[in-house]
């Protein structure tokens, strides 16, 4: 199973700086390549480019499925739930491995409390709704806090210590940062593969921070993109689930548009997944919404979020 351009079947180190100065750096660059485009861009014979392509769309598995196969592909997802039952049931059983998950809502509206209970759910076995697994955690606002993953790990009758061991933190300091770290995981997934679920919260404070107002949207738009879709590579390439926060202002008025959609109709960024958007609602008490998921029902859940964590 191959997993970057490196790792090509019987093509030559020259060969791959020469693709990567071209910029074919990804699998996926190479797979919608052109022969011809990809033979003058990088300079090699349009034999060999016809045999890159080629090998590129195989290790991507693009080719035409049948529908039976896409659903035995679906149904070797796994789930690892929330804690709430409500939740689960809104999201289809949980949040799902090979796919990203983002949680949008207004301050305090409960998505770093869902990726704290989360990064503790993902270890506990199969039939408590967990993967035995353990997770990332890239934190860019600083809001990590280890008492909660204490709190939540005891209320599930973990072992505290071992639950906490479980979970890699690190804070991003920057988008470069935080996009180096995403560049970075690639060997740490393929080295410990009992990482099932890589979480960021927030994805898009430093983008924000640092590609302020519209004139700098573009910019902002296509990096985050990038780091996207990164993620989602992780999550499919290595049977992960990524999960990712956006802070979104609280918009009473507009509970029923979508806030992260800009002015002109444009949405920040375009990648699959699954959104949920979050609300508060009365004291712990919040609502959640899947936004445009074609294959699950419409409606909101209510959930809460107690010292034990997130719960029904
Ligand atoms: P967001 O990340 O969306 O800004 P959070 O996930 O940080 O929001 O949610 C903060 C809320 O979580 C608090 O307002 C509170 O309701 C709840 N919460 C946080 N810690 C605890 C705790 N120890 N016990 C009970 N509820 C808590
Ligand atoms: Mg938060």
């Amino acid at each position: 199973n191959i997993k970057s351009i490196e790792e090509l079947p019987g093509i030559s180190q020259t060969v791959i700086n020469k693709l990567i100065e071209a910029g074919y750096s990804s699998l996926e660059s190479l797979a919608v390549a052109s022969p011809q485009d990809l033979s003058v861009a990088a300079g090699i014979p349009l034999s060999t480019a016809q045999k890159i392509i080629k090998e590129a769309r195989d290790a991507l598995d693009i080719r035409f499925k049948t529908a039976l196969e896409v659903k035995k592909e679906r149904m070797t997802v796994r789930k690892i739930t929330t804690g709430s039952q409500a939740l689960d049931g809104l999201l289809g059983g949980g949040i799902e491995t090979r796919t990203m998950t983002e949680f949008f809502g207004e301050f305090g509206s409960g998505k770093t409390q869902i990726c704290h209970q989360l990064s503790v759910n993902v270890q506990l076995p199969p039939e408590k709704g967990g993967l035995s697994g353990k997770a990332v955690y890239i934190d860019t606002e600083g809001t990590f806090r280890w008492e909660r993953i204490e709190n939540m790990a005891k209320a599930l009758g973990l072992d505290v210590d071992n639950a906490m061991s479980n979970i890699y933190y690190i804070r991003a300091i920057n988008t470069d940062h935080q996009i180096a770290i995403v560049d970075d995981l690639q060997e740490l997934v393929s080295k410990d593969p009992s990482i099932k679920l890589i979480i960021v919260d927030s994805v898009t404070s430093h983008f924000r921070a640092e590609y302020p107002g519209r004139e700098n949207l573009a910019v902002r738009q296509q990096k985050l993109n990038k780091h996207l879709h990164q993620l989602t590579r992780l999550a499919e390439v290595y049977d992960i689930a990524v999960v990712i926060t956006n802070q979104v202002m609280a918009r009473p008025d507009m509970f029923y548009g979508d806030p992260t959609v800009a002015v002109g109709g444009h949405t920040l960024y375009h990648v699959p997944g699954i959104r949920v958007q979050l609300k508060k609602s009365r004291g712990n008490r919040r609502i959640a919404r899947i936004v445009d998921a074609p294959h699950l029902p419409e409606g909101e859940v209510v959930f809460a979020l107690t010292e034990e964590g997130v719960r029904d």
